[in-house]
């Protein structure tokens, strides 16, 4: 069994985080730094410097990131000699990004003590979309913004193709684009990772990977939470934005892509794109028919009661909690293979999946009577338990005559190379620090991505919209399934 190899360290770098004493700072970024230091990865000279309107100076940070390290990294991964050594890397600035007064004090944080004068610096924008505009003018007339800055931004990036166009040129001011790292998490995902691997560096499976033998795809992601505390966030965006317009199209383009000449940054995400621009576009007839929305109604979830999402924001709502679509890639490989998307909260569980369905035998060779044959299938699991299975039919053994009995080959992760799966943002911050854009989003594809669910957003808009109900705990609405029923298909659900 082999371990993961060792990290190669990155450069020295100023890692400034917006928002540092935020959720998404202490549940998330804060210990990926921790777990890529604890590996070797992070150098002398690395600094953290969170940002935010909290006024603690850098011992009230220190301590707080201390708390959220042992509440949110677990206890077998924690030492004290690492958490001291990432504790010494962090510093606070207290900041409110809109007030122009306040901003020589990250400048001179970040001009004293740096590791050199042209030392790496990231800026990582987990506050607000409206501020990146602002924060990346001001990173520039404060001098910050230099060849060896990168910016990062977080989900979402506007909330249509008007505003994320705002966004995009607001940063792209200050930012070349090969200093602009969209962030989208599932991208670092190591089974979607793995996803590109099996595709091209094997080669059984490219003949297969296209309409002559693809049936259909599935892509699920479903969650059993509901929106909790971000109940207000929630209501204004919804499942579409949240969820459908960046992670379940960027796992389809990763599915549906054409093999880059290599795997480098831009080709891959001009592979991505072009799927993007393939999508069949949307009609108001079309969305009607092959798009279901739906909201959480009170249920069992987990084995416990659960409020419906109306008693979770305290009020009536025509947000959607749930989306099932059907939609196709138009391009030679792809043509007329259907690709089934859903994604939800409240959920039966929490599962992402993948799944590749292949055609039925074209001859039905064995008699029903010696057992059923199913068609071919391919999981992709990105989460939990990541790994992949390929369903297939095999005789059962035993003399007298052929049964036929369906099997799995598995490939779990954890089984096959031990360990601790990274966190997906534990590689893409480093990747960010190195300069490495392959795994970010570059504006054309989120802005294509944007392009392709106007119809939907601008059909969902009508004040006669509402989205059907489905009891938390299950697997959505009953429309998603008759999607699937319509063309004598369904859902794979986990097994
Ligand atoms: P949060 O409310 O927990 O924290 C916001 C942070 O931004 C705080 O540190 C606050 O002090 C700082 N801040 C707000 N206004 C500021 C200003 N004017 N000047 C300086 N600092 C300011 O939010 P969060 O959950 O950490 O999310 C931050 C952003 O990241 C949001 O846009 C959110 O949509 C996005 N995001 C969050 C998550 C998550 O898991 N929390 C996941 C994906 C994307």
């Amino acid at each position: 069994m082999n371990g993961p190899t060792a990290a190669t360290p990155v450069e020295p770098c100023d890692f400034t985080v917006f928002g540092g004493t935020g959720d998404l700072a202490l549940r998330k970024l804060l210990p990926a730094l921790y777990l890529r230091d604890r590996d070797g990865q992070l150098p002398d000279g690395f600094r953290i410097i969170g940002v935010s309107r909290a006024e603690v100076d850098d011992e009230g940070y220190r301590s707080m990131v201390e708390d959220a390290l042992s509440e949110h990294v677990a206890a077998d991964e924690l030492t004290d000699d690492v958490v001291r050594r990432l504790v010494g890397r962090l510093h606070h600035v207290t900041l409110d990004v809109e007030d122009v007064s306040d901003w020589h004090r990250l400048h001179d944080r970040l001009k004293d003590g740096a590791a050199s004068e042209d030392v790496i610096r990231v800026f990582y924008l987990a506050v607000a979309p409206a501020l990146f505009g602002p924060i990346c003018e001001h990173l520039d007339q404060v001098g910050l913004a230099t060849d060896r800055s990168r910016v990062v931004l977080e989900k979402p990036i506007g909330t249509d193709l008007d505003t994320a166009r705002t966004v995009n040129e607001a940063v792209g001011r200050v930012f070349d684009e090969s200093h602009i790292f969209r962030i989208d998490h599932y991208l670092g995902k190591e089974s979607v990772q793995n996803l590109l691997v099996t595709r091209f560096a094997n080669t059984f499976l490219e003949p297969l990977w296209n309409s002559r033998w693809v049936d259909h795809v599935q892509i699920t992601v479903s969650e059993s939470l509901g929106v909790g505390e971000r109940g207000s966030y929630y209501d204004r965006s919804g499942a579409l934005r949240d969820m459908v317009q960046n992670h379940l199209l960027q796992l389809v383009c990763l599915v549906a892509m054409e093999p880059p000449t290599y795997v480098d940054r831009e080709t891959v995400r001009d592979e991505k794109l072009k799927v993007l621009q393939a999508l069949r576009p949307l009609t108001p007839e079309l969305v009607d028919r092959d798009i279901v929305a739906g909201q959480y109604a009170a249920g069992l979830c987990d084995g416990a009661p659960a409020p419906s999402y109306a008693a979770e924001v305290g009020h009536e709502s025509s947000t959607e909690t749930y989306v099932a679509m059907r939609t196709e890639v138009q391009n030679w490989r792809w043509a007329g293979v259907p690709f089934y998307l859903r994604t939800g909260k409240r959920m039966a569980e929490r599962v992402s999946e993948i799944v590749v369905v292949f055609k039925e035998p074209p001859h039905p060779m064995f008699p029903h009577s010696e057992g059923p044959t199913e068609p071919n299938r391919l999981h992709i699991r990105v989460q939990p338990d990541e790994g992949m299975r390929l369903h297939m039919t095999a005789k059962e053994p035993g003399p007298g005559g052929i049964r036929l009995r369906p099997v799995s080959l598995d490939l779990s992760y954890a089984a096959a190379f031990g360990g601790r799966s990274p966190d997906a943002y534990e590689r893409l911050l480093m990747d960010v620090v190195r300069g490495n854009t392959t795994l970010f989003m570059r504006r054309d594809e989120v802005e294509a991505a944007w392009a392709w669910v106007a119809p939907i957003l601008d059909r969902w808009s009508r004040p006669t919209h509402r989205p059907r109900r489905y009891p938390a705990g299950t697997h959505g609405p009953v429309a998603a399934a008759t999607l699937l029923e319509r063309d004598g298909r369904s859902w794979q659900e986990t097994e």
